[in-house]
């Protein structure tokens, strides 16, 4: 992990909705998950998007099905416990 792959708590969140929906580039998912495993404040924030995302399937705005989003969700989960 070089600086060119480290992210702030900014540009986290600004990936947060693409993160959970595996959009993401896997450089960026990986920088993203390194900060989570360590930012208890984007910790909090990915709990709020994971409520606003479970909100948001239901209007169904968000395509993602329920293995895709399960297998997401433990490997973050994973990674913020496993770095406590
Ligand atoms: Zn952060």
């Amino acid at each position: 992990m070089n600086d060119e792959t480290r992210m702030n708590c900014e540009q986290v969140a600004d990936r947060l909705t693409d993160l959970m929906e595996g959009d993401l580039p896997e450089q960026e998912q990986e920088a993203a998950l390194s900060h989570l495993a360590t930012c208890d404040r984007c910790e909090a924030v990915l709990a709020d998007t994971q409520s606003a995302s479970d909100l948001a399937r239901e209007h169904g705005r968000v395509e993602l099905n329920d293995a895709d989003r399960e297998r997401m969700l433990g490997v973050l989960l994973h990674q913020v416990d496993h770095n406590r």
